[in-house]
């Protein structure tokens, strides 16, 4: 398999460490590589947007030319797996908790409608244990400054839950071979959520 990260900001290595685990734990041959340029998509398995900074992201994403030929191919159909950041940039419909629409440039693959920075100042970072659809025990779920998932319509549906006290939120999203998480599995050490990615998109 070859699968990239893109690699504009964020936690890129992070990902490239968990990937090359995750494969190798899982038996399978592969290769992870950073994408920066259109011409790295080619021959891709499976992209991953990590977290970091979603406008910026998008912006340099669109200034190389990455995020037309990025859209078209997820939308086409290539396996992408985004985190945080990464999920806003998946999300079709994007809000920020404070300043409401961002028109910031996404790709928008699945449909779900995530609210930037949702957990506000007070709760920028927390953990919390998760249960996850599709894995036998709960995941430590890592929150930076998160986005939620508030909503999502066939064929996306929400695969964690998240109680904020206040109200039950969407934390981790899946459409066909796309999955979206709130939080940082690549900051846990826990492969299973990439490890649940690669064996959906093996062919
Ligand atoms: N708050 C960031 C954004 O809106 C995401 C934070 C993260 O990826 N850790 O893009």
């Amino acid at each position: 398999m070859r699968i990239g990260v893109l690699g504009y900001q964020g936690g890129v290595y992070e990902h490239v460490y968990m990937l090359r685990r995750a494969l190798e734990e899982l038996g399978y041959t592969g290769e992870v590589i950073v994408v920066k340029k259109p011409g790295q998509l080619e021959g891709l398995d499976g992209i991953v947007i990590p977290g970091g900074e979603s406008t910026t992201m998008g912006v340099l994403a669109r200034r190389t030319g990455v995020l037309e030929r990025l859209r078209d191919s997820i939308r086409g159909g290539l396996p992408a797996m985004g985190t945080c950041a990464g999920a806003i940039m998946l999300a079709e419909r994007v809000r920020d908790r404070v300043v409401g629409e961002t028109g910031q440039p996404v790709i928008g693959a699945m449909r779900i409608e995530v609210v930037r920075n949702y957990f506000g100042r007070q709760r920028d970072s927390f953990e919390a244990d998760l249960e996850v659809e599709g894995l036998d025990s709960p995941f430590r779920g890592v929150f930076i400054r998160s986005p939620a998932i508030l909503s999502a319509e066939p064929p996306a549906r929400i695969t964690a839950w998240l109680d904020t006290g206040q109200a039950k939120v969407g934390v981790a999203a899946v459409q066909g071979p796309h999955i979206a998480t709130a939080f940082h599995p690549e900051l846990t050490g826990d492969t299973r959520i990439h490890r649940m990615w690669l064996r959906v998109i093996k062919k």
